[in-house]
């Protein structure tokens, strides 16, 4: 891929539309440029403890929270240890590149998987989930570890749907759910589905920059730990959780990461999550009705399961999707996502989520739009305005 230096770089603002890390708000940063202050004192124990109910109640969970300095794929790792042991099985879906990342983690780890193929423009189906757990006599699976959103190919998998298919298949697994690019963008109900561990991570709908992220637990999955011989260090619930319940860290924690989050979180409460959610609803549905005009097609092809953090736009064949990004990049100085694993220069892929609203939305598509053109890609025009008409009949 050719990578240019922006020609407008410097000049006006940078459209950061990668699916994460994604835009930080300007009260996020000025939050986060308080001075750092003595982790072990009590001014930081009333942060902390301030912060962990409110993450609770972003999840809908009552059960603990670790947080933790680190990738989201470090509470993938997190996950795994503090819950199962070498030789456990487990049932994962070949259903995106983020759930084949997650994979090679548990491979490492020592997990036998047992895998569902999917189709990665259909995601994971639930009839097939619930087969796989009937077909697993004596019930040997510990664990059935899913993608909510998967960021790759713009997919939203139904956790209610998981739920229901491991109940009906009358299953005692865990369930484990990557919320990593779903967190503060879509409704997500822990307790409700019976969720055991959720992973998150600070950069994408909870608008912060990298390098905070978290595990929501239930109590199920915390007492799995006691008897679960995976080794552990960093990612120890058992060492985090009672220091984190006085607010405290066993180690030095990302005290500004944290402020920042508390500012993200107050913004969130502020606008109401039920708007926060149909905000990036209906910002999804611009961003696919721009994508029916163009002459590209969205990647994910069963409609109710397309995201609303992020849109995978397949450009026809023929076309690198790297070079249209290039393109974008060098004329009007906007990042978009790249295709990841088998769908690099396939697809591109339009980050909506967190801090967002309609006119930078319609400052994006504006420049997917002139980049198509560019590119030669026949009949693209007319998607903007399709989506702004459907914003501007938007009521809310
Ligand atoms: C971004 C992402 C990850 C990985 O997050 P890192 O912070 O890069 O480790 C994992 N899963 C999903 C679904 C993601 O979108």
């Amino acid at each position: 891929m050719t990578e240019f230096s922006s020609r407008s770089a410097g000049s006006g603002r940078h459209f950061l539309q990668v699916p994460g890390p994604t835009n930080v708000p300007d009260r996020v940063l000025a939050a986060m440029s308080m001075p750092t202050i003595d982790h072990r004192g009590p001014k930081f124990a009333e942060l902390a403890l301030d912060l962990i109910p409110r993450v609770r109640g972003l999840f809908n969970a009552s059960g603990p929270v670790a947080m933790y300095p680190g990738s989201a794929s470090g509470a993938w790792e997190a996950g795994i240890v503090n819950t199962l042991s070498p030789g456990d099985r487990v049932l994962m879906f070949d259903s995106g590149m983020f759930a084949t990342l997650w994979r090679g983690v548990a491979e490492r780890f020592g997990l036998e998987i047992e895998l569902v193929e999917c189709d990665w423009r259909k995601g994971v189906e639930p009839d097939r989930v619930e087969s796989a757990l009937r077909a697993d006599r004596p019930q040997r699976l510990k664990s059935v570890m899913v993608v909510h959103n998967e960021t790759s190919t713009g997919i939203t998998n139904s956790i209610a749907g998981m739920r229901a298919a491991m109940d009906a298949a009358g299953h005692p697994a865990l369930l484990m759910v990557d919320a990593v690019s779903s967190a503060g963008s879509m409704e997500y109900l822990q307790d409700d589905w019976g969720v055991d561990v959720t992973i998150a991570g600070s950069q994408k709908g909870l608008m912060l920059p990298p390098g905070l992220s978290l595990n929501v637990i239930s109590e199920k999955a915390f007492a799995a730990g006691a008897g679960a011989a995976s080794h552990r260090s960093y990612w120890s619930w058992a060492d985090a959780l009672p220091s984190n319940d006085t607010g405290y860290f066993p180690y030095t924690p990302p005290t500004n990461l944290l402020y920042g989050l508390k500012e993200a979180l107050a913004m969130m409460e502020e606008e109401g999550l039920a708007n926060v959610y149909a905000r990036h609803s209906r910002l999804a549905e611009a961003t696919r009705r721009a994508v029916e005009v163009w002459g590209v097609e969205n990647f994910c092809v069963i409609p109710e399961k397309s995201s609303d953090s992020v849109t995978t736009v397949l450009v026809p064949e023929g076309i690198d999707a790297d070079d249209v990004r290039a393109v974008i990049l060098d004329r009007f100085d906007m990042s978009l996502g790249t295709g990841l694993g088998p769908l690099t220069g396939k697809v591109f892929r339009i980050g909506h989520l967190g801090h967002f609203n309609e006119l930078m939305l319609a400052g994006t598509l504006s420049g997917v739009e002139m980049g198509l053109e560019i590119s030669g890609i026949s009949g693209c025009s007319g998607g903007v305005t399709a989506a702004l008409e459907y914003l501007a009949g938007q009521a809310h």
